[in-house]
């Protein structure tokens, strides 16, 4: 098992690293906002900042939860506990089916998880600092403070239980979901017409620019990750016509309390412009 652990860590790192370098590139020749066209110091400053901060959280997760998530999974496996095993057990579910179901069962709780740190004033003090980017990119979609990568670290251990997922579903939708969310963060200008018609299906760039606005009632919408659905079903979903319009940020934070590591790791703390 603890073989099968580490090369799916390394496709996970392998497509992390491809699609950084995608959209990465796709920003550079046909950019959504002009905000990193001069200088490029200021970019490469932004990105270190957005990624270093990413790999530490990664760092973190692969030494405190990876193996507790992996027991969950093989205790789960061994005792024919959770959703999937009852219903597989009842039922003769064919592997596709039980991906999807496994996809969609994950991302609902995605959703779910996403909607309550906007929700509960202690979760959004540790998820403002992505939202405190003024220049939403690729590297934003590594952008968490570490507390909030903790939390949801550690309620996947009672939700592989609960769920009953295979391990290989959970690196499958992990894989998907976060290539994803690159391109939903990336600075990138998709013809209108194909992000409409991508968005029927999963988040594209222009649902999200939506979620990273200023205006409370715009951030208070699109909370989904990967599918789109979740956001059309709950009433989340919102659009504007002029998404080269929104402008990225929170209002409650200073433009130096967003731009330095230390700042984004005190972010949690009370500040005198919360409410
Ligand atoms: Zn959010």
């Amino acid at each position: 098992m603890q073989e099968i652990l580490t090369s799916v860590s390394l496709t996970q790192a392998i497509s992390l690293v491809v699609g950084l370098a995608i959209f990465l590139s796709w920003e550079t020749i046909q950019p959504f906002f002009g905000f990193f066209r001069t200088p490029n110091k200021d970019r490469v400053r932004h990105g270190a900042l957005n990624l270093v901060l990413g790999a530490a959280n990664s760092l973190a997760v692969a030494l405190l939860f990876a193996s507790l998530w992996l027991w969950a999974a093989e205790w789960a496996y061994a005792n024919d506990f959770g959703l999937l095993y009852w219903l597989s057990r009842n039922a003769e579910i064919p592997v596709w089916l039980h991906i999807v179901m496994a996809v969609l069962l994950l991302d609902v709780w995605t959703y779910t998880w996403h909607r309550l740190n906007h929700r509960i004033h202690f979760l959004w003090r540790f998820h403002r600092v992505h939202h405190s980017d003024r220049k939403m990119d690729v590297t934003t979609a590594t952008r968490f403070h570490i507390g909030e990568i903790i939390f949801s670290s550690a309620l996947r251990i009672p939700l592989i239980l609960i769920l009953g997922v295979y391990v290989w579903e959970l690196v499958l939708y992990e894989t998907i979901m976060f290539a994803v969310v690159q391109f939903q963060h990336a600075n990138v200008a998709v013809p209108p017409a194909l992000d409409r018609f991508l968005r029927v299906f999963i988040v594209t760039p222009n649902m999200h620019k939506v979620h990273h606005s200023r205006i409370q009632v715009e951030t208070d919408s699109n909370y989904s990750s990967l599918l789109s659905i979740w956001d059309r079903l709950f009433r989340s979903f919102r659009m504007r016509n002029d998404p080269d319009n929104i402008e990225f940020g929170v209002d409650e934070l200073s433009a130096e309390e967003s731009g330095s590591f230390a700042g984004l790791l005190k972010m949690p703390k009370d500040g005198p412009n919360d409410t």
